[in-house]
Formats: structure tokens, C-alpha cells, sequence
């Protein structure tokens, strides 16, 4: 039942706070991290929390339980290999986080004798741990006043303090994280529970479009909705288009079957580094799919020969729209070394692999198995 249209009351932060907080305990969404043995564990919530940037909730859901039934505890993260981490990530994207979550884990280990730090700084100067996941995991696990500002809050949070204007100016962010202090230290609520709410209202209520004002449990304090502007705020900037790239890769299979994989430099500056790959590249202008490949295999040290495109996909990565083409190839008799390998369809679902990689291989796994001529 949609609540009566209430009068506009300026803000206070602690009718607000117990509103918001009262509203939080009957309408939650039940969330695997929001459960007790998750919740108040600091180590599981900054795997939900570095998981959850950058990704919604239903695809994090299965990856975070997935996740935590490998890696139960931070040591038990600390001490498993890189690979077996990433490929427990593999299809999150954003691999860097699993990373630095892994560093996170070792740095808690290594520096902090096991126990995860209480210490907000400390927890800030973990590898990956910003403002807003520092504050996450104090809130949370470790019920401190500490303020959390991520995208939902500061749509809440602007819209009812109607901050007009880019948000991402340093005065913006100051009136949102100063607004989001004063929620979080009211004392009669949890910051256990009033961090969490803010989000849950930014995701189930206070949507970016169309926000439901009317089962809104903070709508007389809101600013937006008084002036009737809850559809302009907060400003949004228009996003650039994508830049279009075109990749392709070359599918080389064995008399076995086995498939020709090659594992990407362990260079900072690189998508999905120290991931499992078919041999790719991203075509030069003016070059065709064949010639790159080509030119891949002078860069790797052994001939590719591309034929007939067998699959293409597209996938967004960061501001790029891809295009992957996928080419028959033949590859020479010599190939060596640590980078490259013959691996089983069946083994590579067990690497780390971007995930675009990992539907292109289901897709070829259909395929009857040919090997083209070695050369
Ligand atoms: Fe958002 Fe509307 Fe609630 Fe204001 S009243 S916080 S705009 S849902």
C-alpha cells in the first residue's frame, strides 16, 4: 500500500535514520552476505563488497557462494595459487579485483598475523580497499560509524539533500559523504543495518529511473520529491559511445582434439593478464583477420594460418565494444614453452578465462573436432 502523500519536512538525520532503518528490517532482499555467518565476518564482506563493484547482485549471488565454499577463510584465500583464484572469478570480469582481493588476503596474513585489522586505516591500506569498502566492512562486520557512499547512496542521498550538479565534484562528493556521516552516527540505529538500507533503498526504490516516491519510507524528508524533480536528480552526464575494436583468434586444434591455448603476459597494462586464451589479437587498421593472426604468430614465435571464421562474438569490456572473430587456423609443428599449450575442452573449463573465451569454447566444443595441416 502506497503510503498518504506526507507534508516536506527539512532534513534531520535521526528521523530519517530510524525511518530508513525500520523500513530496512521488513523489506531486505535475502542476500547470501546479509546472511549471520557472512555479515559479521570482515573477510566476507569485503569478498561481497569487491565483488558487488562494478556488478549486480544476481550475477554476483552465485559467484560469491561459489566463492566462499572454496575459500572459506582469509587464510585459506591467502594460500591458494593465483590461477585457482582468478578461476574461481572467471566470469565476474574486473579481474584486477581478484587480485588485489588475494593481496588482501595475503597482507592480512603476512602483516596482521591472521587477524583481519579492526584499525580503519588499516583496513583502508589493504591492497583494492577504497573509501567506500573500508567503510563497508567497518559498518558491517565490525559495527563502526563509518559512512559508505556508492552509486545507490549517492542517488539517495542527492536526491534528498536535491544536490544539484555534477556529483563527482569534490564539493558534491563532500556534501554526500557528510550527509551520510551524520545518517550513520545517529545513534539509534546500527550502522549494521543503516549502511545496507541506504543501498537497498537506492536499489529497490530509489531506482535512476522512475523512483517510487509513494513507497518511499524517507519521501518527507526529500528534497527532490518536494520539488517534484525526483526524475532530474542527481545530473547525469551522457556517456561517450563505445570505441568499436575488432579482435580475433585462432582455433587450432590437435590430432587429439586438444586445443591450442596461450596465456596472456603478466603485464599490468593488460585486460585479463595471466588468463588462458585461444592465441588473440586486436586487428591493425587495414589489416584482415588472417594477416592478424599472422603477425600474432611472428609476436609468439611460431606460425598461425588462418582459414574460414567458425564463430563471432561481441563483448563490452570497460568503454570498448569487441568484436571477436574466431578463424580456423593451422599452427606450426613447434610450439613451446610456458605461455602456450594443447589443452582438452574439458581441462580449459577448469582455467582462468575471460569469460567471452569461455562461451566461444562451448560453442567450438560442438563442433566435429579437424585438425587443419601443421605447417
Ligand atoms: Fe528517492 Fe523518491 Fe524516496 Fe526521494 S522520495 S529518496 S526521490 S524514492
Amino acid at each position: 500500500m502506497p503510503f498518504p502523500r506526507p507534508e516536506f519536512v527539512p532534513f534531520r538525520a535521526a528521523d530519517f535514520a530510524v525511518s530508513l532503518s525500520n523500513w530496512f528490517r521488513s523489506s531486505q532482499r535475502d542476500l547470501p552476505w546479509r546472511r549471520e555467518e557472512n555479515f559479521s565476518d570482515p573477510y566476507r564482506v569485503l569478498v561481497s563488497e569487491i565483488m558487488l563493484q562494478q556488478t549486480t547482485v544476481a550475477a554476483v549471488t552465485p559467484f560469491f557462494k561459489r566463492f566462499i565454499a572454496r575459500f572459506p577463510t582469509v587464510e585459506s584465500l591467502a594460500k591458494a595459487p593465483e590461477e585457482d583464484v582468478l578461476a574461481h572469478w572467471a566470469g565476474l570480469g574486473y579481474y584486477s579485483r581478484a587480485r588485489n582481493l588475494h593481496g588482501a588476503a595475503k597482507s592480512v596474513i603476512e602483516e596482521h598475523g591472521g587477524q583481519f585489522p579492526r584499525d580503519f586505516n588499516e583496513i583502508l591500506a589493504l591492497p583494492g580497499v577504497g573509501r567506500y569498502t573500508a567503510g563497508a566492512v567497518a559498518s558491517i562486520a565490525l559495527k563502526q560509524r563509518k559512512p559508505i557512499v556508492d552509486a545507490n547512496v549517492a542517488r539517495v542521498l542527492s536526491r534528498v539533500l536535491a544536490v544539484e550538479g555534477d556529483l563527482k565534484t569534490a564539493k558534491n562528493q563532500s556534501k554526500l559523504w557528510e550527509g551520510a556521516t551524520q545518517i550513520v552516527e545517529v545513534e539509534a540505529v546500527s550502522p549494521r543495518e543503516i549502511n545496507p538500507a541506504m543501498m537497498e533503498l537506492g536499489a529497490l526504490v530509489c531506482t535512476p529511473k522512475n523512483p517510487q516516491c509513494e513507497l518511499c519510507p524517507v519521501e518527507k524528508w526529500c528534497g527532490a520529491r518536494a520539488q517534484n524533480r525526483q526524475n532530474e536528480l542527481p545530473f547525469v552526464a551522457s556517456k561517450a559511445a563505445p570505441t568499436p575494436l575488432f579482435d580475433v583468434c585462432a582455433f587450432a586444434q590437435n590430432a587429439d582434439g586438444e586445443v591450442l591455448l596461450r596465456k596472456r603476459p603478466e603485464d599490468q597494462k593488460i585486460w585479463w593478464r595471466g588468463m588462458w586464451e585461444l592465441p588473440r589479437t586486436t586487428r591493425i587498421e587495414g589489416e584482415t583477420a588472417a594477416q592478424a593472426l599472422t603477425r600474432l604468430g611472428g609476436e609468439l614465435g611460431f606460425a598461425i594460418e588462418g582459414g574460414e571464421e567458425v564463430a563471432c562474438l561481441k563483448h563490452g569490456v570497460t568503454r570498448y565494444a569487441i568484436t571477436l572473430s574466431c578463424l580456423e587456423a593451422s599452427v606450426s609443428t613447434q610450439i613451446a614453452g610456458e605461455m602456450v599449450k594443447w589443452c582438452s575442452f574439458e581441462a580449459a573449463r577448469a582455467l582462468p578465462m575471460p569469460a567471452a573465451m569461455k562461451t566461444l569454447l562451448k560453442t567450438l566444443e560442438k563442433r566435429p573436432a579437424r585438425q587443419l595441416r601443421l605447417l
